[in-house]
C-alpha cells in the first residue's frame, strides 16, 4: 500500500497517519518529522532547513526529494507507506513519480483532508495546549505567526498537488472537519475505492 495523504497543517494528517501505519503495518513517511530529526541532531541538512522550518515557511524540493528517495529505498519501506506532508510542491509530486517509475511502483491512493481553514488555528492552539499538559514539548512553528506562513505556503505550494493528482484522477477527497471516527471510515472508503479503479 503507497498512499499520500494530503491537507493543511492541523488538518489531522499525523492522526490518521498513526492508525493507518496500524492497519497496514506500514511506515509512516514524515518529511516534517525527518527534517525536526535532522534538525535536532544537527546535521548539514538540518543546518540549513531549521531557520525555514521555524518561520513556517518551505524547505527546498531538492533537499527533501533527497531525503525521501533514500527512506523509501529502506527495507521497511518495501512493503509500501504513507507519505505525510510531502509531496508539497508539484515539483516534489513530480520528482516522486519519476522515484517510483524507475523502480517499476506506483501510487495505490492519493487522499486529501478538506478542512475549513477559519478553524484551523484554533485546532493548533488546542494541540499545543494539549501537548504542553501532557508535559510535552511544542513544535518552534506551532504558533500563531508561523501557522499563518504555513498555511500561506499551503495554499500556494500544495494546493496546486491536489489539482495535479486530481488531473490524473487519482484524487479522493474526505471531509477532515468530521469527527475523528467518521474521517478514519472515510478515509479507508476512499482506499478502498482507489483500489477498485
Ligand atoms: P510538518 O511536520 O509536515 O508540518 O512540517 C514541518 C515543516 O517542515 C514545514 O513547515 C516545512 O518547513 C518543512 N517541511 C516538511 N515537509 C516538507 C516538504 N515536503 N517540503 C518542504 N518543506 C517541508
Amino acid at each position: 500500500m503507497r498512499l499520500i495523504l494530503l491537507g493543511p497543517p492541523g488538518a489531522g494528517k499525523g492522526t490518521q497517519s498513526s492508525r493507518l501505519v496500524k492497519k497496514y503495518s506500514i511506515p509512516q513517511l514524515s518529511t516534517g518529522d525527518m527534517l525536526r530529526a535532522a534538525v535536532a541532531a544537527g546535521t548539514p541538512i538540518g543546518l540549513k532547513a531549521k531557520a525555514v522550518m521555524d518561520a513556517g515557511g518551505l524547505v527546498s524540493d531538492e533537499i527533501v526529494l533527497g531525503i525521501i528517495a533514500d527512506r523509501i529505498d529502506e527495507p521497511d519501506a518495501a512493503k509500501g507507506f504513507i507519505l505525510d506532508g510531502f509531496p508539497r510542491t508539484v515539483k516534489q509530486a513530480e520528482g516522486l513519480d519519476r522515484l517510483l517509475a524507475d523502480k517499476g511502483l506506483s501510487l495505490d491512493a492519493v487522499v486529501e483532508l478538506k478542512v475549513n481553514e477559519a478553524e484551523l488555528l484554533g485546532r493548533i492552539e488546542k494541540r499545543v495546549k494539549e501537548t504542553l499538559a501532557a508535559g510535552g514539548s511544542v513544535r518552534a512553528d506551532d504558533n500563531p505567526e508561523a501557522f499563518k506562513t504555513r498555511l500561506h505556503a499551503y495554499r500556494e505550494m500544495t494546493a496546486p498537488v491536489s489539482a495535479y493528482y486530481a488531473e490524473r484522477g487519482e484524487l479522493k477527497t474526505v471531509d477532515g472537519m468530521a469527527r475523528i471516527e467518521s474521517v478514519s471510515a472515510a478515509i479507508d472508503d476512499a482506499i478502498a475505492a482507489a483500489q477498485n479503479v
